[in-house]
């Protein structure tokens, strides 16, 4: 069936804040190894599909499964982190006065504590981990550099990298090129599509030049619905798309 096949089932879910009802019988479903972005309106409740998601907040109704038979509705924020599902604000929220090398090795420490992982003897395990990180964000020429002297976008890919650390199946990204610079944001796009050929990718996105470098299906929201869905070219030219962009 189809639920079988996902890493994310989100399926008939609604919410009501205050009686305003921010998503509305909401449903959209995500393959294991998929890229998808997220696109539509302010308002149009994707931040607020992401905290379903992460178990920040409640649905009403609905259903929302990982790997197709966990119910993330019963789980709280921590238990979700823990079972695979990586969230990455849109703000960077890196370690400012710790190298690069230093970042990544604190997203890995589990509950050691910021002193025991700087100063514990590192497994070779974990050594190779990091390394691989580091190609992956491509900032290995900058592993002993301060983060605090990193730009905003290797300061964004640094964490994506501490996140990646956390070995998530499910990787939830929140409107990743805010503030980039023209080359950081088709860098980005060239990282979270690397990215997704090991797990799956969700981004939440404004930029649409963005949005068509990263070459995946497009979930278009609209009144926390699915307005359209399928690939940018063949929804940007969905009239209910237009309409909702250009028409207000
Ligand atoms: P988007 O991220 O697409 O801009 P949101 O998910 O943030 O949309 O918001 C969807 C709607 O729900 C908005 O109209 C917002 O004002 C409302 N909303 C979101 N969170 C709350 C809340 N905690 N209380 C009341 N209204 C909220």
């Amino acid at each position: 069936s189809e639920k079988a096949a996902t890493i994310l089932y989100v399926d008939g879910v609604s919410v009501t804040f205050d009686g305003f009802r921010a998503l509305n019988n909401l449903s959209f479903y995500v393959e294991p190894g998929e890229l998808r972005a997220i696109i539509g309106p302010n308002g149009a409740g994707k931040t607020t599909m992401m905290d379903i998601i992460t178990g920040k907040t409640r649905p009403d109704s609905g259903d929302v499964l990982f790997r197709s038979d966990v119910d993330l509705t019963k789980l709280d924020e921590a238990e979700i982190a823990n079972l695979g599902i990586g969230r990455k604000f849109q703000k960077p929220t890196v370690f400012e006065s710790h190298t690069v090398f230093d970042n990544l090795l604190l997203a890995c420490s589990g509950g050691r504590g910021v002193f025991q992982a700087l100063f514990h003897r590192l497994a070779n395990s974990e050594k190779q981990r990091i390394e691989e990180t580091l190609a992956t964000i491509r900032l290995g020429d900058l592993r002993d550099v301060m983060a605090a002297n990193l730009s905003h976008g290797q300061k964004q890919w640094l964490e994506i990298g501490m996140l990646l650390m956390q070995e998530p199946q499910l990787l939830l990204v929140d409107e990743p090129v805010a503030g980039m610079t023209d080359s950081e944001t088709e860098q980005t796009a060239i990282l979270l599509r690397d990215i997704a050929k090991t797990r799956s990718v969700v981004v939440v996105e404004h930029d649409m030049e963005f949005v068509r470098d990263l070459d995946c299906k497009v979930t278009v929201l609209h009144e926390g619905s699915v307005l359209a869905e399928g690939r940018l070219d063949s929804v940007q030219k969905d009239p209910r798309v237009i309409e909702v962009y250009l028409g207000r």
